[in-house]
């Protein structure tokens, strides 16, 4: 980590001092802060008397708690519940609930941090935070899931509300558990309320939420590729998993004129020369929970092969396109698979998943001169339909799906723009002389975060 600001410095030093047993959130704190660096400098004195470094670096509030639930056998069984409530100077705290055995208090700040930023970019009043369990959703019981989720909001109940956090689904909450947490949410305040979003169209859940970080995605390396002359028209694209995000940023680059090439699941990859038949990756990734193997199986155009993950120097990235939108999963990209990319004429990359790509890939982007736009920009399409979720709740209205569709371009467009225009008022710039969208995107978040705080006063 290279920074070199004393203020700046003394933050950091102090950070790890304290949280020496947090390794997750002090990574994510020193490349937030190492990044912020131009924006501190020009505004050192006014940031100091604030203490604007100290507090933001701090959760507003954590609670933790105890979750007691009974299995299907009667015995009585416990997990550790979490909640962190970051940063409100914007708006009410939101952030997703993860249910996960790895969540320990280290991931949640880390998360709940970037979600600060993340959640400013989008231009909505939302604040950050983040929350979960180290319950473990996975071979339960529907039954024994949904004392889980009973139990879990029966305290959280005591923390949330419309207008003060409003948690969202992340790893293991899916509609499924929304549902019960909604639903025991509403027995215990006796009132229907947006609390949550992610909710179900039939009670208030926003129409475009499934397309949206897809669709976000696209729309913000459009005005990425726009703002450099270029465009997807006709160009070649490499899309990472065929989960949610993957097959909704296939349809929209699709859609955008370009051709995408390759999809692929923890198992392996397909190549489809001709380009994706989409409608057959939804039949059998949303219908039937297939595997992407199956496509190569039963497609029909020429050319098709699927690459098993065991097959020697096997990457996805060593595929030949002029995008690579990484949609999987985090660290999916290592430096070997950027140098892959950079060789193979490759000149931008989108980020659909969080932190696809290492630090060492990054700087590979960053020395070749590839457009590199993080997830932390590029991906806020879903965190930006659930506030417009919460929107229409408070509304008690609900949008079409164009509505919603419109709005959400218009975000992400203005996400890239506001990037865009920190790294150039700021100038900071890569190696290969392109305005460094990394440092853009987290100056953008910071400044509006670090101005309300300023405006609202000594509050927290
Ligand atoms: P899904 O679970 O729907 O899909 C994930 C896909 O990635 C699956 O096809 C999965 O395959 C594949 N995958 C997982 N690990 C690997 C791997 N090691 N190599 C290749 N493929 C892999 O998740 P989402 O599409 O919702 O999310 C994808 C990413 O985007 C995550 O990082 C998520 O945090 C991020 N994200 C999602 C948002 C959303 O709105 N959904 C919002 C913002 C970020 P398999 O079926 O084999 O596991």
């Amino acid at each position: 980590m290279a920074i070199t600001n004393k203020y700046v410095k003394s933050v950091y030093n102090d950070l790890k001092k304290r949280y020496k047993t947090q390794p997750e959130f002090l990574e994510a704190a020193g490349v937030v802060l190492e990044t912020i660096e131009p924006i501190v400098a020009a505004n050192e004195e006014l940031y100091k008397k604030n203490a604007i470094l100290e507090r933001i670096v701090e959760p507003e509030r954590t609670i933790m708690f105890r979750v007691t639930w009974m299995d299907d056998k009667g015995k009585v069984r416990v997990n550790r519940g979490y909640r962190v409530q970051y940063n409100s100077a914007i708006g009410p705290y939101k952030g997703g609930l993860r249910l996960h055995p790895s969540v320990n208090l280290s991931i949640l700040k880390f998360l709940g941090f970037e979600q600060v930023f993340k959640n400013s970019l989008t231009t909505l009043p939302m604040g950050g935070g983040k929350g979960g369990s180290d319950f473990d959703p996975k071979g339960k019981s529907d039954a024994e899931v949904m004392r889980f989720c009973q139990s879990f909001m029966t305290e959280l109940v005591k923390h949330v509300g419309p207008d003060t956090d409003v948690p969202a689904g992340d790893i293991g909450t899916g509609a499924r558990e929304i549902g019960y947490m909604y639903g025991q949410y509403k027995r215990l305040m006796n009132e229907h309320t947006g609390v949550l979003t992610g909710k179900n169209l039939l009670v208030g859940g926003s129409l475009a939420r499934k397309e949206a970080t897809g669709y976000g995605l696209c729309y913000c390396v459009d005005a990425m590729l726009r703002d450099n002359k270029k465009s997807f028209k006709g160009k070649t694209v490499v899309v990472s998993g065929s989960g949610n995000v993957a097959i909704y940023a296939t349809e929209k680059a699709t859609e955008l004129g370009a051709k995408v090439v390759a999809l692929s699941d923890s198992n392996g990859y397909i190549y489809d020369p001709e380009g994706i038949d989409l409608d057959l990756v939804k039949q059998i990734k949303e219908q039937e929970r297939g595997r992407i193997k199956e496509y190569a199986d039963r497609c029909k155009h020429k050319g098709v092969k699927y690459h098993p993950s065991t097959e020697k120097d096997y990457s996805i990235w060593s595929v030949k396109c002029d995008i690579a939108l990484p949609c999987a999963t985090q660290n999916e990209i290592k430096a070997s698979d950027a140098e892959l990319l950079a060789k193979n004429g490759c000149f931008a990359v989108g980020e659909g998943a969080n932190m696809p790509s290492v630090p060492e890939a990054i700087e590979i982007y960053h020395n070749k001169g590839i457009l590199f736009i993080p997830g932390k920009a590029s991906n806020a399409g879903g965190v930006a339909v659930s506030g417009l979720e919460m929107s229409q709740n408070s509304e008690r209205l609900s949008w079409s799906f164009e509505e919603v569709d419109a709005k959400l371009k218009g975000i992400m467009e203005n996400i890239y723009a506001n990037v865009a225009s920190y790294a150039k008022k700021y100038d900071v710039k890569t190696p290969a002389g392109k305005y460094n969208l990394v440092a853009g995107a987290n100056m953008a978040g910071f400044d509006k975060v670090a101005q309300a705080m300023i405006w609202e006063g000594v509050a927290y």
